[in-house]
């Protein structure tokens, strides 16, 4: 005899199958399927004052931050730029992200709202041991997308469905996406992200950075127009 207690019983799920699967239809980002938040404080810049929100990755515990300044419920102007230790925190002239990072949150302090999603992505993705291993293989003579591949590397590793969850966590419906990477938006649209207008990027061109520049345009399809 058995109890009505102890009665198996159906999780409380829809029938349409686990959220993340991989698929063809456009991806609906779940709160909480890929990220958990762990944390948040609020941090004055020169660009204004953010609040910084900590999100854990659970497949890889890398730890993601969302820069947030004002209302970004609904419609916001969004960053999401992937992690670059040597350009971001030293300033590195081979390429353009902390000129990037900095002119996204200079535009979100000027608008008084908008989120930087920061990825620790380190190196389109390769880590920065493999990075700085690219770099010396481009002080050989390779560009940025030979070199990447000469270690065995795609092009660009990064992926953008933790962002996109981010954004929808932080109720972000719609985005004027700072960016020159067209794969960006179109990653980000896949993943449930509606692009308002995308949103040219500037940054100085400059000796050490304008053959990098040259082939973010030529081989990774960037939006570089004011390079020559
Ligand atoms: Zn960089």
């Amino acid at each position: 005899m058995s109890s009505p207690d102890s009665a198996p019983q159906r999780p409380p799920q829809s029938p349409s199958g686990p959220a993340g699967q991989p698929g063809t239809e456009p991806l609906t980002p779940v709160a909480g399927a890929l990220v958990e938040f762990l944390a948040e404080a609020r941090v004055p810049t020169e660009h204004g004052s953010f609040t910084m929100k900590l999100f854990r990755e659970k497949a890889t515990g890398l730890e993601h931050v969302a820069m947030v300044m004002g209302d970004v419920a609904g419609s916001a102007l969004v960053r999401v730029h992937s992690e670059c230790m040597t350009g971001d925190v030293f300033g590195s002239l081979r390429c353009d992200c902390g000129p990037q990072l900095h002119f996204a949150m200079n535009e979100i302090g000027k608008r008084g709202s908008g989120v930087v999603v920061y990825l620790r992505q380190e190196g389109r993705g390769i880590g920065l041991a493999n990075k700085l291993r690219a770099y010396q293989l481009q002080d050989q003579g390779l560009d940025t997308v030979e070199a990447n591949q000469h270690l065995g590397f795609a092009a660009d590793l990064r992926k953008f469905d933790t962002a996109a969850e981010i954004l929808a966590t932080l109720g972000v419906k719609s985005v004027k996406l700072m960016t020159n990477n067209p794969r960006k938006v179109d990653t980000l649209r896949e993943h449930g992200v509606a692009i308002e207008e995308r949103v040219p990027v500037r940054s100085d061109v400059q000796p050490e950075n304008e053959r990098y520049l040259g082939t973010k345009a030529r081989k990774l399809g960037h939006h570089i127009d004011w390079l020559g």
